[in-house]
């Protein structure tokens, strides 16, 4: 049965295809310009953008653009820019629901004619108090029954910008007892004298959400309006709005069907604009571009492919019930598609220096360059060929792959002990440096060239990495951790906040020594820094010759320890 494998959403639109219901598939993403995408929003436009190619259908860029107060052009260009990114073509199918502006104010007028809609002059407090609750009916308002008349004139002149903010709203007349509390005559306009990024100042009174979803679905044909769970008590409207205009015969299309999926929360990050805008405006990140932002920026930035981020959503699926995936899906999507893609290389993060004195033999080593080591750029991958590194007699390895008094099993290198230089040779500790206050400044080695040498008759069981000190880089390299120390950073003690569950220590910059060859890395590259994970040349801050690494995950398995 192919069906089993479906989601309950492929269910669904089969459904409906099966009872000519539709006849195709038209799917939209609607975000409100009113922040940056972060990777919740990657699922809903995954799940979007991806109906439509499996269905051969349709996909829309919608903006929901009607709250004007908080919405700026920059959201809007990044908006486009990272639905790009991660792959959803919307072809010529670009929509704002400020260009429905004129028909939603028509299709209002023609509700206000058929007696489902009225002015009313409560303030906002006054509707929100007379809505009644779960258990109480609501209280109709005084102004519920204008006449017709009174009311078209009204409205007339709420657009004509007669009144002052917040003076009047226009309500649907549904059911003030209703116990679906939406349905408690909503409202559907607003007073707000307040520029618009598209419209400027044509107009003064804004549709609510409720009255410009459905309305905007409708108007571009939308088949499926798929959306989270919040909305679900809100499909009464949505249908309500939809019943009363195919009433009127006003609907374009097909009227849309509006689906509810649950929501993307993922461990130790928060995902809602507001609190991600708090976290910029307030200076707790660099911006919304922050490598350790849950925005699709900051995981660009970090790293992440689009590749990764599309595996993620798919293989966390789409479900009826609230949840919070483990950050380590995501971790491990792009861990997965960088191990196929990214090149190997060699940095060390944490330097202690190496000199190798003679060979293992007791003749001395040349001056100069001692070998050309040849490494495999991608072990899988030899078509993506070799690069040379110059083995000489100073070398920085990983401080902590020494020990001085290694426990048992430690099988780096330690005292009178033997390493496998990753693709030099295998080096023996005879000498160990110390300063004056006792702190190792150097580790003076036998070098003996052959990599599967014995060594006083035991075979080497640790392979390290390392770089020349001679021709290496130095670089600003930026480790990350979560931004927040809390699994869920959202449950807080009465009086503190998510703030205060922020992580003190999720950035860390080393200046790394780096082998010669990234020098000439570009802003964008991936690699993979052998046993120390992924690293993304920073898009921004990399330049000619000084790369700027920042960590995207680390190895789940770090070779040779
Ligand atoms: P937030 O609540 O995080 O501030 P939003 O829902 O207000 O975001 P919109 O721009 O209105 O942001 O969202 C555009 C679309 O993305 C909507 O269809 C919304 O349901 C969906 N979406 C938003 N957040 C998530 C999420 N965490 N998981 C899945 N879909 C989401
Ligand atoms: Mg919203
Ligand atoms: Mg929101």
């Amino acid at each position: 049965d192919p069906s089993a494998s479906k989601n309950f959403i492929e269910q669904q639109i089969d459904a409906d295809l099966a009872a000519g219901r539709v006849d195709h598939v038209h799917t939209r993403f609607p975000p409100e310009p009113n922040g940056y995408l972060h990777i919740g929003h990657a699922k809903s436009i995954c799940l979007n953008s991806g109906l439509a190619r499996n269905y051969n259908g349709q996909f829309n860029l919608r903006f929901d653009d009607t709250n004007p107060a908080k919405e700026e052009q920059e959201y809007v260009d990044a908006i486009m820019d990272d639905v790009r990114w991660l792959g959803a073509e919307w072809d010529d199918r670009l929509f704002h629901a400020s260009d429905y502006f004129e028909t939603y104010y028509e299709w209002a007028t023609a509700l206000v004619k058929a007696g489902h809609a009225y002015v009313c002059d409560l303030t906002g407090d006054e509707v929100r108090e007379m809505r009644g609750t779960l258990t109480e009916p609501g209280k109709p308002s005084p102004f519920r029954d204008r006449s017709v008349e009174e009311n078209l004139d009204l409205f007339a002149l709420m657009r004509a910008g007669e009144f002052p903010d917040g003076a009047k709203t226009l309500r649907a007349k549904i059911d003030m007892a209703s116990p679906i509390i939406n349905l408690r005559d909503p409202v559907m306009y607003r007073i707000k004298h307040v520029s618009h990024q598209r419209t400027g100042d044509a107009w003064c009174l804004y549709a609510s959400y409720d009255w410009a979803h459905g309305q905007g679905d409708a108007l571009e044909g939308i088949t499926h309006s798929i959306c989270t769970l919040e909305f679900e008590n809100h499909r009464p409207l949505y249908d309500w709005f939809l019943d009363r205009l195919q009433e009127l015969k006003l609907l374009p299309h097909h009227r849309p069907r509006q689906i509810e999926f649950a929501r993307l929360n993922l461990t130790y990050l928060v995902m809602s604009k507001r609190k991600l805008l708090q976290l910029v405006k307030e200076g707790h990140v660099s911006g919304w571009d922050d490598p350790r932002m849950p925005t699709i920026r900051g995981l660009r930035r970090r790293g992440y492919t689009a590749e990764a981020i599309r595996a993620f959503c798919e293989r966390i699926g789409v479900t009826k019930q609230n949840s919070t995936i483990d950050m380590l899906w995501l971790e491990d999507a792009v861990r997965e598609h960088l191990n196929e893609t990214a090149q190997r290389r060699m940095a060390v993060l944490r330097p202690l220096k190496v000199t190798l004195t003679s060979y293992a033999d007791g003749t001395p080593l040349p001056e100069g360059v001692i070998k050309v080591c040849e490494l495999d750029n991608h072990p899988q991958h030899p078509e993506l060929g070799k690069r040379e590194i110059e083995l000489t007699r100073e070398l920085w390895i990983e401080a902590d792959d020494f020990m001085e008094a290694a426990p048992k099993g430690f099988f780096r290198l330690q005292p009178g002990g033997a390493v496998r230089l990753r693709g030099a040779g295998i080096i023996k500790c005879v000498e160990v440096v110390k300063d004056g206050e006792g702190a190792i400044t150097e580790v003076q080695c036998t070098l003996d060239p052959d990599t599967t040498a014995l060594v006083d008759g035991k075979k080497v069981k640790g392979t390290i990495h390392w770089v020349p000190a001679e021709d290496c880089l130095d670089a600003e390299v930026r480790l990350y951790d979560h931004l927040f120390a809390a699994e869920d950073p959202e449950d807080v003690p009465d009086g503190k906040t998510f703030l205060d569950n922020m992580n003190p220590n999720s950035l860390e910059i080393v200046v790394a020594k780096l082998e010669p060859e990234l020098a000439d890395a570009q802003p964008g590259d991936r690699y993979q820094f052998e046993r120390l994970g992924y690293f993304h040349a920073d898009p921004i801050d990399t330049v000619a010759e000084a790369p700027v690494f920042n960590r995207t995950v680390t190895l789940r398995d770090a070779w040779g320890k």
